[in-house]
């Protein structure tokens, strides 16, 4: 009714009150609090317009669902799960759907925004979304994930599609999960409709090198930043913190593209190092066949704290957010920090990072080699004409040097840290769209 509308002129509410329905974050630093830090941050330094500031700290809009599940015992789980389409001005809402015990409604918002920035760092014609479901993937059968991916999308289904808003695989989810999606989807529209989602498997209109995307343009940056810095990173030392997607491929190029070595691996169960170089082809059939890289034969048990601070040339954090912050900033080794997860550094970090002349490539540019090639496949999927692996290999590189140039000029430029730079980047473009529409 209309008494239910506040009075004209009332400010909107703060958004950081975790749901009732999510466990973690409360001991961490809430994720969106920091996205709308750095935001705000940029905003600063290059002078925003308020009131396109103010669009651009607000998710545009988002669904929270209670999902039902029938598990395997007979029992029916209802599940949570969100979908935040943060901003579609540059064009449809894009990102990933992450299955987290940990997920919260805050850190999707997060994402969502990140992945806004991140498309517009990289200058594809998408927007930014993001999705999540809170659940423990690792404690369920192949089925019952199969029923929770349908039963996702049969409730955000309704935001999806081709023009509106493109889905892709993030932490835990995988490309068999895209294509569960994706036939659902379209069930739900009564023909097939494949390019509601992306990082699907090849014979379901995948792209050629998605799988790995995420690490190739992590790689292409930490090349174009080594130039940039004048260090010759043959033969020099990695470590790479998350072994998931990102994190394992990562160990494939360094070496075979940069000829590094890795010294260190770790995942969610536990970290190793080995001072002559890990071979990855080993650890992945160790990792295959135990679950974790933790216990491979001839390397030294480390925890995760202290792999982060050994004294490499490159740190590469691929797993979650808050990994880097203000209690361990001072005590990292690394020359150039490459952020292949999304959001690892905090803001107090990152201050430490830069003030101690640590070389970061922020998230918003390091992974999104990812979403890059979540594009090409949207527009393969829209062409019809598949691509030849080196002809994505050919426009990933365009795309990821491009935006560094782009993301390095803006810090020389403002003399801001990186991801102040990338941001600046990425509102200015958002910022036209959004003129140009008149939103603003
Ligand atoms: N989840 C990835 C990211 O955070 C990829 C998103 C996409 O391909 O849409 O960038």
């Amino acid at each position: 009714t209309i008494d239910d509308h506040p009075p004209e002129g009332t400010p909107a509410p703060e958004p950081f009150v975790l749901d009732t329905c999510t466990s973690a974050g409360a001991a961490k630093d809430n994720p969106f609090e920091i996205a709308r830090r750095q935001l705000d941050e940029a905003a600063t330094v290059i002078g925003l317009d308020p009131e396109v500031l103010e669009l651009l700290r607000w998710p545009m809009r988002e669904m929270h669902i209670t999902i039902p599940v029938k598990m395997d015992d007979g029992s029916v789980r209802a599940f949570h799960g969100f979908r935040v389409q943060y901003n579609d001005a540059r064009g449809p809402n894009k990102g990933g759907i992450r299955f987290h015990p940990d997920e919260t409604i805050d850190t999707v918002r997060a994402l969502a925004a990140w992945m806004t920035w991140k498309t517009a760092v990289m200058n594809i014609p998408l927007g930014g979304a993001k999705g999540g479901v809170i659940c423990n993937p690792k404690a369920m059968s192949e089925g019952e994930l199969e029923r929770l991916s349908r039963s996702y999308i049969r409730q955000v289904g309704r935001l999806l599609g081709l023009t509106k808003d493109v889905p892709a695989p993030d932490v835990y989810t995988t490309p068999q999960i895209m294509a569960w999606m994706a036939d659902e989807y379209s069930f739900m529209q009564g023909h097939n409709d494949f390019g509601v989602i992306t990082g699907k498997p090849i014979a379901l209109g995948g792209s050629l090198g998605r799988g790995d995307a995420t690490a190739r343009g992590g790689i292409i940056c930490i090349r174009e930043a080594a130039k940039a810095l004048g260090i010759d990173l043959h033969g020099k030392i990695v470590a790479i913190n998350g072994y998931g997607n990102a994190g394992s491929f990562a160990h494939k190029l360094v070496v075979e593209q940069l000829g590094m070595k890795v010294v260190a691996v770790s995942d969610s169960k536990g970290a190793i190092y080995q001072p002559d170089g890990i071979d990855y082809d080993a650890i992945m059939e160790h990792k295959r066949r135990n679950g974790t890289v933790g216990g491979f034969p001839g390397s030294t048990p480390l925890s995760n704290g202290e792999l982060l601070k050994l004294n490499v040339a490159v740190l590469i954090p691929a797993a979650l957010e808050d990994e880097i912050t203000g209690a361990n900033a001072r005590d990292i080794n690394a020359a150039i920090v490459a952020e292949l997860a999304n959001g690892p550094t905090t803001p107090k970090a990152d201050k430490i990072l830069h003030e101690r002349g640590v070389y970061l490539i922020p998230d918003l540019l390091c992974n999104a080699g990812g979403v890059t090639v979540s594009y090409f496949e949207m527009v393969q999927n829209t062409s019809g004409w598949y691509w030849e692996e080196e002809e994505v290999h050919r426009q990933l590189e365009k795309k990821m040097t491009a935006a560094f140039s782009a993301v390095h000029e803006a810090a020389l430029a403002w003399k801001v840290d990186n991801r102040t730079a990338a941001m600046i980047v990425a509102i200015r473009r958002i910022e036209e769209a959004m003129t140009l529409r008149g939103w603003v």
